[in-house]
């Protein structure tokens, strides 16, 4: 018989640093993903993207049937306000309610900080737990970057994790949580061993396309078998909770080999400390270093701290003002937000010379706007159809969006200044308005790890540079006040 399985998404990465709330109005925009969906809208609306339920119901349709109640996603940012966090859980709680299922699925984060909760999921499940009582098969995947709490595992059956930063596999890690609850559906609930690891990992750190993490994930899969499998989340480090920091977790078909699995893997990880601390370069060291490159492939400076996709403002203008006291040449900054910017470019039009100040707006860290002519150099209504291998099919909604030119202090740089905060990890946002990334000689993006998908491949070098922005990854920098206490605030860092 087919099982009645009820999906639903909730997606939200919490910076505690980051002064924008999640109000309800975010999780219902599209940005990188698509807007709130409900109930038949769901499967259409996810069809073909690299998400987890897009992966889940590839893999369920054929053998379940399944009652979607609502997905939707916010941008990262600061904490979820009270009213989003109520409504969406109700939504999902009447849905349960109606539906009345065998089994469910929920496509979530990990990391969601709400006003009062500083473990979001784990308060989802205790409310949905308390509605369905305990025998409810349920089984959720989480983003790599997941502050997996002991109570969120009990209050699951199983999960599944990504195991790609940037994360190539959404859709995958959807899928494997079909396979674990159809082993549930059938009669084989997993035993579970969770390790929460002793330090945090700074963002930068975690790219698993090299060591330490690429061999750590490769770790993981030597795991897998019938009815067993381990999980290894990094952590979000920008979330200020008792529950932040990375954790391991192991499911097998007996307590004794799950706590086997979990305590090698714990080994691994704790030995792979040293190779976790990795510095930064300063922003001006990383533009002469640049511009001094031979000249042919471009160059990439990682704005890693001012990243849109961990709670970033995006507006911050450090490294702009490197690339300008540097005399950058054929180089491109994006992407910027700044709505007022690209307002007053639309108004002025292509080929017009205005005086903006630049980003700046969110006044992190005592930014202010970088004055200075500029030259509009193109215009789009901000629609990108992704081109890259992370959201490939997709298309971002980043608002009215423009290309300013930049030739103050003799240099030549081409700043994309888009409406909607959007975190630069494809090639396409640039080549979508007529700049041509290939044969730039720098690239500044805002962007931790999830731009190497797509820049890597172009680049005859990367620098992650340490400009100030809300997603601090120097981590003995960050003003930490709720980490559980005796968690090393980085790689051999202070205990909290
Ligand atoms: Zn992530």
């Amino acid at each position: 018989m087919r099982p009645k399985i009820a999906l639903a998404g909730f997606q939200h990465e919490t910076n505690s640093f980051s002064p924008l709330p999640a109000d309800l109005p975010a999780f219902e925009m599209a940005d990188s993903w698509p807007p709130l969906l409900r109930g038949g809208a769901v499967i259409p609306g996810s069809c073909g993207l690299n998400l987890p339920i897009a992966g889940f119901i590839a893999a369920a349709a054929p053998t379940a049937d399944l009652h979607p109640i609502l997905w939707c996603a916010a941008e990262p940012s600061g904490p979820v306000t009270h009213h989003a966090f109520d409504t969406i859980c109700a939504e999902i709680l009447s849905g349960l309610a109606r539906t009345r299922p065998d089994a469910l699925y929920l496509d979530l984060h990990g990391a969601m900080i709400t006003e009062d909760h500083p473990d979001g999921e784990a308060e989802l499940l205790s409310r949905i737990r308390a509605q369905t009582g305990p025998d409810l098969p349920i089984v959720a995947s989480l983003d790599l970057h997941a502050n997996v709490s002991d109570t969120l595992t009990d209050l699951t059956d199983a999960l599944t994790i990504y195991r790609t930063y940037p994360h190539l596999d959404m859709a995958d890690a959807g899928a494997r949580a079909h396979a674990a609850l159809t082993d549930i559906l059938n009669g084989q609930r997993p035993a579970k061993a969770f390790r929460a690891l002793p330090y945090l990992i700074p963002m930068h750190a975690q790219f698993t396309g090299a060591a330490p993490a690429g061999p750590l994930y490769a770790a993981l899969t030597a795991h897998d078998a019938p009815g067993q499998w381990a999980e290894f989340a990094t952590g979000f480090s920008g979330g200020d909770s008792p529950v932040t920091g990375p954790a391991i977790l192991a499911h097998a078909p007996t307590q004794t080999q799950a706590d086997s699995i979990a305590d090698a893997l714990l080994a691994r990880v704790l030995a792979a400390e040293d190779a976790f601390d990795q510095p930064l370069q300063d922003p001006d060291t990383a533009v002469r270093l640049a511009m001094a490159s031979p000249v042919g492939k471009p160059v990439i400076l990682a704005d890693v701290q001012d990243n849109p996709g961990g709670g970033g403002s995006s507006d911050t203008t450090g490294l702009l003002r490197a690339m300008v006291s540097g005399a950058a040449q054929n180089a491109l900054l994006g992407v910027l937000h700044d709505p007022a910017a690209a307002v007053a470019a639309h108004q002025a039009g292509v080929g017009a010379t205005l005086t903006l100040g630049l980003g700046g707006k969110s006044g992190l860290f005592g930014d202010t706007p970088f004055e200075t002519p500029c030259h509009v150099a193109a215009l789009s209504d901000g629609s990108v159809p992704y081109e890259g291998d992370m959201y490939g099919g997709g298309t971002a909604q980043i608002g009215p969006t423009t290309l300013l030119h930049l030739t103050v202090n003799g240099s030549d740089i081409r700043v994309l200044v888009s409406s909607v905060r959007n975190q630069c990890l494809d090639r396409a946002y640039f080549r979508h308005i007529g700049a041509i990334p290939e044969t730039a000689r720098l690239i500044a993006v805002k962007s931790t790890v999830h731009y190497r998908a797509d820049f890597d491949p172009i680049a005859q070098a990367t620098i992650p540079v340490a400009n100030p922005g809300a997603l601090g990854c120097v981590l003995e920098d960050v003003p930490y006040r709720h980490l559980r206490k005796g968690l090393r605030i980085g790689p051999n860092g202070p205990a909290a």
